[in-house]
Formats: structure tokens, C-alpha cells, sequence
């Protein structure tokens, strides 16, 4: 069965939350915007609690878990409608329990924990009591985790952690760091890794600095130093040499709730692009009767249109079977997400003109994370080769000298099968 509408009993949960984004959480982002991702202070704390509570109370707090982990297991799809509305704001993922990088890390030990581990990282995680980590890339390498140095030997039970982290995003305000390190150097390149729970605090876990990007002054991304930081036997995730696995996991999932969160913000500027253009007069008419204007309009709801449901029917997939089975998917929509970002938050800040290029509307600061978009969660090229190798996996090269398709061949078998003469 095909079917794009959305059952009315949920419909009504995101008119919800589109009032309430709109009139409760974007409001917080203009006032305590670089706050969101900070631990509560006792101002934010009274302000942010209600909201939460009121979230919860809609049932709608930290849906991309399931029932059993206090989430409500919408599942994909109508998680990839929620977070339409989610990407809007920054607050609103916090307020509505489904924070970056927490949702990631929260599903692999969900997935991979033991019940210890749930309690001590998990519960308070999902309490929206804490913040994570996730401790992956090196200054050396990113793309390619067969390049990672950081190692963790046993010590007696426990693992010692020696190497650098980069990239750290909100090291700095997390209560626990999940650590990929190098168990077996001499394992299989994807069985030499494995993950580790981090205490924040630990001693030997050294936060270097904290690295902004794109010009904005205050950082979010940690370069951290692990010095010979010792942690107990309890502190593995998963399976010695199980990194590899936990990661892909996690970056799945991860990367198709970022796509989602993508099409409200690549929304926003559309709508913005729709409004200047209809208000702006230039030249004997507004911006809209231009048919250059009127081309990037066009262009700009035609690529949201593709993107959106390739994320709707990746998200339907992935409901159907698993994010392993949509690994293809989720990475067209890894690569569509940058590229749709990218161009359509450019004409809509290229047709606001000079007050498009200011700090005055919410587009330059979309604008500053679009080069982001191409390189977090693996950089276009790579999600590209992974396509193209999963994609060329279902097709064979020509049987002969000429392409299967090669008309004189094909017009030839088509003539003798209807008796007819050249
Ligand atoms: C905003 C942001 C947040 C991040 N948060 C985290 C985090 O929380 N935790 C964490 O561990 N990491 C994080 N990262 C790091 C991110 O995962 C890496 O930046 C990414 O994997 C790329 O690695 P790299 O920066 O070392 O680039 P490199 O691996 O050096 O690649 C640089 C460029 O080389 C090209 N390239 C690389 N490989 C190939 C290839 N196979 N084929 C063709 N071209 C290629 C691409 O153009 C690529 O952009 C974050 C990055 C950003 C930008």
C-alpha cells in the first residue's frame, strides 16, 4: 500500500508541537541561544523544566526510543515528521529529549549496555538529566576509522586510555565520554577497536581546548588528550573489538534524525525566500514577477520536495527492516542534506541582499553551518563511495563487447522474434 498522508490522531500532536516550537522554544533560542547545550543554571532550569514536563505530558519526550526506555517508539517515519518541526530550534531538541549526540549514544547503550551501564549513563541521559560525548576522530584521521591510534590496553580489570581526540562536540559539558580506542592493533581492521564509557572527570582525561568553527568566537568541539586515563571492566561497551559495529550503529541512526532535523532548517529559509520575494520591489515589480527569482523558488521547493521524501521513504525503510538494511539510504540522504542545505540556505540569504549577509535574520548563522554539514558524520565523498559500491553490488558488467542496451543487437533480436525482415 502507498500512502502519504499522515493518520489524524498524530497530526494532532504536531500541530502541537508546531504551536508550541513556535511560541514556547524558539523564543529561548533568541535569548539563551548558545545555552542549550550547557548543563541548567537555576534561571534556564526554571524556564526549560516546564516545557519539558509539558513535552512529556503530550508524550512526545525522547521518541527515538522506545517504550522500554521511557521513549514512546513512534518509530522513523513519524520521528522524521517530528523532527521537521524539531530542527527548527536549537532548544528544541533538549526540551524535546532528542539532543545531538545524546540520541546516538543513548541508542548504543541501549543497545549494547548492561543493565549497570544502562542505569549509571542511560537513565539520567534520558532523564534529560545530562549531556554525552562521543570520542571518535583524531587530529591524524576522521574519514578513515582503520587510522585510529588512541589504544587501551588491560590493566589488571580495567583498560588504561593513551592517545588524542578532535572533534569532541560538548566535551566540555558531559558527564561521560564514549571512547573508541584500539584493543587488538593486530586484529582485523574492524575488529582492532572497541568502545568505552568515560567518567567525566577521570583523571588522565585532559580537554586541551575547545575548537570553534566558522568564525564563531566560543567553541563546542574538544580536542582532548587521554593520558593514561584507567577505567574499570565495567566501563567496555559491547564486545572487545566490537567498535566498529557499535559505531555504525550509532552513526545510522544518527545521521537520518540530522537529515530530518535538515528539512525544517532548509524550510525555514525557503519560507523566508517565499516572503522576500513577495515584499521586495525592485525594478517596476517585487522580487517574485522575476523569472530568475522565480527559477530559484523553483528549484529551491523542488530539491526540499526530493530530499523530504527521500528521508520519509528512508525513514519507512529502516521502520520496515533496520538502519543496516538502509545504509544506502541514509547515506543519499547524508550527501542530499549537505547539498540541499547548502544551496538553498545560499538563495535565500543570496535575495535578502545585504540584511541576508547581516547577523539580522537567523540566515547567516544557517549559512555558517553549511560547510559543517559536508564533513560531520563522514565527509559527501565517502557516503558517495559507499552508495556507488552498494549500488554497483546489483549490477553486472556487459556480458560481451557492446553494453547490454546496444540498440543494433537489441533491434536485431526484436525483428527475429516477430519474423521480421531487415
Ligand atoms: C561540526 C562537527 C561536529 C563533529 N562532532 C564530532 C564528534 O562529536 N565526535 C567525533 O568523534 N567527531 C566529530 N566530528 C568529526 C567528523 O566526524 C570528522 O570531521 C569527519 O569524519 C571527517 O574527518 P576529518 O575532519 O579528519 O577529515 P579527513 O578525513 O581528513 O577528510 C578531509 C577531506 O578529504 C576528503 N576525503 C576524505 N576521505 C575521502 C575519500 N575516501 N574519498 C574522497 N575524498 C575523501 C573529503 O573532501 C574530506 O572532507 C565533527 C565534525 C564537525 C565538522
Amino acid at each position: 500500500m502507498w500512502d502519504f498522508s499522515t493518520e489524524s490522531e498524530f497530526q494532532a500532536k504536531l500541530d502541537w508541537m508546531d504551536a508550541f516550537i513556535r511560541d514556547e522554544v524558539e523564543p529561548l533560542d533568541l535569548v539563551f541561544g548558545g545555552k542549550a547545550y550547557e548543563p541548567l543554571d537555576d534561571e534556564l532550569r526554571t524556564i526549560v523544566e516546564p516545557l519539558k514536563r509539558q513535552v512529556r505530558e503530550q508524550g512526545l519526550w525522547a521518541c527515538h526510543l522506545g517504550p522500554d526506555l521511557g521513549g514512546q517508539g513512534y518509530g522513523q517515519l513519524k520521528l522524521a515528521l517530528m523532527n521537521e518541526l524539531i530542527g527548527r530550534s536549537p532548544w528544541a531538541s533538549v526540551i524535546f529529549g532528542c539532543q545531538a549526540p545524546d540520541t546516538g549514544n543513548a541508542e548504543i547503550i541501549a543497545m549494547y549496555g548492561t543493565d549497570e551501564q544502562k542505569a549509571r549513563y542511560l537513565k539520567p541521559l534520558l532523564d534529560g538529566e545530562c549531556f554525552s560525548a562521543y570520542s571518535m576522530t583524531e587530529p591524524h584521521a576522521g574519514a578513515d576509522p582503520r587510522l585510529f591510534r588512541t589504544r587501551a590496553v588491560r590493566d589488571g580489570d580495567g583498560w588504561v586510555i593513551t592517545g588524542e581526540k578532535y572533534f569532541t562536540s560538548n566535551a566540555a559539558n558531559a558527564s561521560f565520554l564514549i571512547v573508541m580506542a584500539v584493543t587488538d592493533p593486530d586484529a582485523h581492521p574492524y575488529q582492532r577497536m572497541s568502545m568505552f564509557l568515560v567518567p567525566a572527570g577521570t583523571p588522565g582525561v585532559e580537554i586541551v581546548r575547545d575548537i570553534a568553527t566558522m568564525g564563531h568566537r566560543d567553541g563546542g568541539h574538544a580536542h582532548i588528550r587521554y593520558d593514561d586515563a584507567r577505567v574499570g571492566a565495567d566501563a567496555l561497551l559491547g564486545e572487545v573489538g566490537g567498535a566498529f559495529t557499535i559505531s555504525q550503529a550509532r552513526l545510522g541512526g544518527g545521521r537520518i534524525h540530522h537529515s530530518m532535523r535538515t528539512v525544517a532548517a532548509v524550510k525555514k529559509a525557503f519560507d523566508m525566500m517565499c516572503e522576500r520575494a513577495l515584499s521586495r520591489e525592485t525594478h517596476d515589480g517585487n522580487l517574485a514577477g522575476k523569472q530568475l527569482v522565480q527559477a530559484a523558488i523553483a528549484d529551491s521547493y523542488i530539491e526540499i520536495q526530493q530530499f523530504r521524501l527521500l528521508i520519509l521513504h528512508t525513514a519507512w525503510l529502516i521502520d520496515q527492516s533496520s538502519t543496516k538494511e538502509a545504509r544506502t539510504q541514509i547515506a543519499a540522504c547524508k550527501v542530499a542534506a549537505a547539498r540541499v542545505f547548502h544551496d538553498v540556505v545560499y538563495r535565500a540569504m543570496h535575495l535578502h541582499g545585504a540584511l541576508g549577509v547581516s547577523n539580522d535574520t537567523p540566515l547567516a548563522r544557517l549559512w555558517q553551518a553549511a560547510p559543517l554539514m559536508g564533513i560531520m558524520d563522514g565527509p559527501t565523498e565517502v557516503h558517495q563511495a559507499s552508495i556507488a559500491r552498494r549500488v554497483l553490488r546489483d549490477h553486472e558488467p556487459a556480458p560481451g563487447r557492446w553494453p547490454t542496451e546496444y540498440l543494433p543487437d537489441k533491434i536485431a533480436a526484436a525483428r527475429e522474434k516477430y519474423g521480421v525482415e531487415s
